[in-house]
C-alpha cells in the first residue's frame, strides 16, 4: 500500500474545524491540503491551499478534486457511496467505504458492533408508530428514539417513556427511519480514539471521560479517571472494531459504562473526534498529527498523556470568554474562525492543563 510523503497533497472532504485542525497538523508535516466542502466560508479553507465549494453529489467536482490530491480523507463522514466511488478511481480513499458506511447508519453500526462480539444498549428498528410501542414494551425502560442517519449533537433525539403518546409523536417527528435504544443507566461516559495504518499496527490514546450537556459534548478530561483494566478493557474494544473494519486512519469510539463496569459501545465516528481535542496539549502526538500519519501511512506517533488536561467546548457565546480564559497561563485556546456565533455550534475549545506528568 501506498506510502503519501511529504510535499503531497492530502484531500480532506468537510470544511469544519476537524479539517481546519488536522489540516494543521498536515501543514506541520510539509502536506498540502485541498478541502472539499458543500459550505461557504469554512473553518479549515482558512488554513488549506485549496478548496472546492460544491455538493457532495457533484460527480464533476469530485471528480477534479480527485485529480488534483494524492489521498483522499475525511473529517465528514456522511458522503454518499456513488461520490466515494468517483473519488476511488483516482486515488487511494482512507479510510475505505466500508468503514463509512458502517458508521453513517446508527442500525448498522450497532447490527456490526454486535456481531463482533461487543456490547451495545439493546435497540430496535423503527418503521411506524406500532414498531415503537412493540419496541418500547419489549425493551421495557426509558428509551431514546434516534434517527437512523444524520443525527449528531443530540440532534434528531427523543426520549420515550410511559407517558409518550407513540402515533403524536411519530406523526410529529417525521424521521422515516428510527432506531428505540434502551437508556443506559451509565456511571460515566468515555470513549478511545484508535489509529490504525497501513501495516495494521495501531495505536490507542488514553480514554477520555466526557461529559454531555443536552446531548452535545461540554467537557473531556483526560486520561480517565477509571481503573486500569477498565481501560485496556475499552481499549482492546476499540481495537476488535478497527480490526474487524481494516481501518486505514482513526476512529473514535464513544462508550457508556455501567455501574457493574460493563461496556457498551454507544457510536463510532471514522475521524478525529472532539473528545481527542484534549491531545493537541496533553499527548505526545496530537490526534490530528495522529490521524495524518495513519492516513499518509507514516509510523504512528506515541500516543501517551504527558498532560491530565480537562477540554472545555466553547459553544456558542461561551467563545465570548477566550479573554479570560486565555490569561491563565496554563490554558490553551483553538478558536475554530467561524464568525456567526449560534446557539448549540462549536466555536472553539480550551485544554486546560491540570497536572504535567514529566
Ligand atoms: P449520540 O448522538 O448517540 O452520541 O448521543 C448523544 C448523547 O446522548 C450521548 O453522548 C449520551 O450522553 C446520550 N445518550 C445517547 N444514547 C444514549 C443511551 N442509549 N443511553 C443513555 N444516554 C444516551
Amino acid at each position: 500500500m501506498k506510502i503519501i510523503k511529504p510535499g503531497s497533497t492530502i484531500g480532506i472532504i468537510g470544511g469544519g474545524q476537524l479539517g481546519r485542525m488536522a489540516a494543521s497538523a498536515a501543514s506541520s508535516l510539509g502536506y498540502h491540503v485541498h478541502i472539499y466542502t458543500d459550505k461557504d466560508d469554512s473553518p479549515a479553507s482558512h488554513v488549506t491551499d485549496k478548496t472546492i465549494t460544491a455538493s457532495y453529489t457533484d460527480k464533476k467536482a469530485l471528480h477534479k478534486f480527485a485529480s488534483h490530491v494524492d489521498v483522499v480523507t475525511f473529517e465528514f463522514e456522511n458522503i454518499p457511496h456513488e461520490s466515494v466511488k468517483v473519488l476511488e478511481e483516482h486515488v487511494p480513499v482512507r479510510p475505505s467505504w466500508k468503514v463509512l458506511h458502517v458508521s453513517q447508519n446508527r442500525l448498522r453500526e450497532k447490527d456490526f458492533i454486535n456481531s463482533i462480539g461487543i456490547k451495545t444498549a439493546p435497540y430496535k428498528k423503527i418503521k411506524s408508530a406500532k414498531d415503537l410501542r412493540s419496541a418500547h414494551k419489549e425493551i421495557a425502560t426509558r428509551c431514546i428514539l434516534k434517527t437512523v442517519e444524520m443525527g449528531y449533537d443530540g440532534k434528531g433525539q427523543f426520549i420515550i417513556d410511559d407517558d409518550t403518546d407513540y402515533e403524536k409523536l411519530w406523526d410529529e417527528i417525521n424521521i422515516g427511519t428510527g432506531v428505540l435504544e434502551g437508556m443506559v443507566k451509565f456511571t460515566k461516559e468515555i470513549s478511545v480514539i484508535i489509529a490504525r495504518g497501513i501495516d495494521g499496527k495501531s495505536e490507542c490514546f488514553p480514554p477520555s471521560h466526557n461529559i454531555h450537556k443536552g446531548g452535545i459534548l461540554d467537557t473531556s478530561v483526560a486520561p480517565a479517571d477509571i481503573s486500569d483494566k477498565l481501560s485496556d478493557n475499552a481499549k482492546k474494544i476499540a481495537e476488535k472494531i478497527a480490526n474487524e473494519l481494516d481501518l486505514i486512519g482513526m476512529i473514535a469510539v464513544e462508550m457508556f459504562i455501567t455501574e457493574n463496569e460493563d461496556i457498551l459501545v454507544n457510536e463510532i465516528a471514522p475521524r478525529p473526534h472532539n473528545s481527542g481535542h484534549w491531545t493537541m496539549d496533553g499527548a505526545i502526538t496530537s490526534q490530528f498529527e495522529q490521524f495524518i500519519r495513519a492516513v499518509c501511512g507514516l509510523p504512528l506517533g506515541n500516543p501517551a498523556a504527558h498532560s491530565k488536561v480537562e477540554m472545555q467546548n466553547l459553544i456558542g457565546e461561551d467563545v465570548n470568554s477566550w479573554e479570560e480564559l486565555i490569561k491563565n497561563p496554563n490554558n490553551k485556546i483553538h478558536l475554530y474562525g467561524k464568525k456567526k456565533i449560534a446557539k448549540g455550534r462549536k466555536m472553539g475549545h480550551v485544554n486546560k492543563i491540570i497536572t504535567s506528568f514529566s
